[in-house]
This record gives C-alpha cells, structure tokens and sequence, in this order.
C-alpha cells in the first residue's frame, strides 16, 4: 500500500527555508492542512540540547498545542510533523519511528550545505507496526 501526500509548494518552500537556515541542526515542524494535504507549516524551534541538535530534535509541548490552535482558528488539522537530517538521508531512525503516532503523517528532509538532498514520507498505520513509505508530490494551490 502506497499512500499519497500532497505539499503545496508555498508550505514545501517554508521547510525548505527554515531547513537550511538550521543547518547543520535539526529543524521541526508541525504540517498543517486536511488529510493527506499539507497547506501549511507551523515552524517549531529545536529545544534539543546543542551538544546532540546535529542529530536530534525535539519541541516545546506548549509550542505543539499553540499550533492546533492556529490550526483549528483557521479551519486546518494538525496532519503530522516534519523534522531535517542534515547530512544524513531522509530515512527514520528508531527514535523517529518510535514516537510516530498512527494517522499522523511524517516527513523526512535530507539537508546537507548545498541544500534539501531528499524529501521523504512516513506513516504508521493503525493496524501494523510497519512504517510505509509516502509518494509525496508539491502541488501548487492557487
Ligand atoms: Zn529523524
């Protein structure tokens, strides 16, 4: 099973800023949107401590709930989390794939210093333990 994700090109070219400004930290993020379309992206800073934020990321809790607000004052859903590896590939590691919540969408950018090397999606279906791969397309909403 291959499911699609959608990304409006004015959301992907807000992660693709706030990524390689991060670099070589990790940046995150909260999608916004409906389903399977991220219209939007809530930018969340890396609390992760300095020492380890070139592989680890994580997000104030209150920051998290701030952007379900914002999400739902405009009629959008929280649709996943998207988070940076620099210098790494877009590929999940334990760590990611142990805190994905089933129904919410991930997505992996691979950054290095010339830029976004790769973008992939994931999700963990209700039913099995297994992370499947997304096809993603930017699409442009007008
Ligand atoms: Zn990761």
């Amino acid at each position: 099973m291959c499911k699609e994700l959608f990304i409006d090109l004015k959301a992907y070219r807000q992660m693709e800023r706030q990524v390689k400004r991060a670099y070589p930290y990790e940046a995150c993020g909260v999608m916004l949107g409906h389903e399977n379309r991220v219209s939007d992206v809530y930018i969340l800073e890396n609390v992760e401590d300095k020492i380890i934020r070139h592989a680890y990321f994580s997000a104030d809790p209150l920051a998290i709930l701030k952007a379900e607000k914002e999400a739902k004052e405009r009629g959008l859903s929280v649709t996943g989390f998207y988070h940076s590896h620099p210098d790494r590939a877009a590929g999940p590691s334990e760590k990611d794939r142990e805190y994905m919540i089933p129904g919410m969408q991930y997505v992996i950018l691979s950054v290095n210093e010339n830029g976004v090397a790769g973008i992939k999606g994931y999700s963990k279906p209700d039913t099995e333990d297994v992370i499947e791969t997304v096809d993603i397309e930017m699409t442009v909403h007008r």
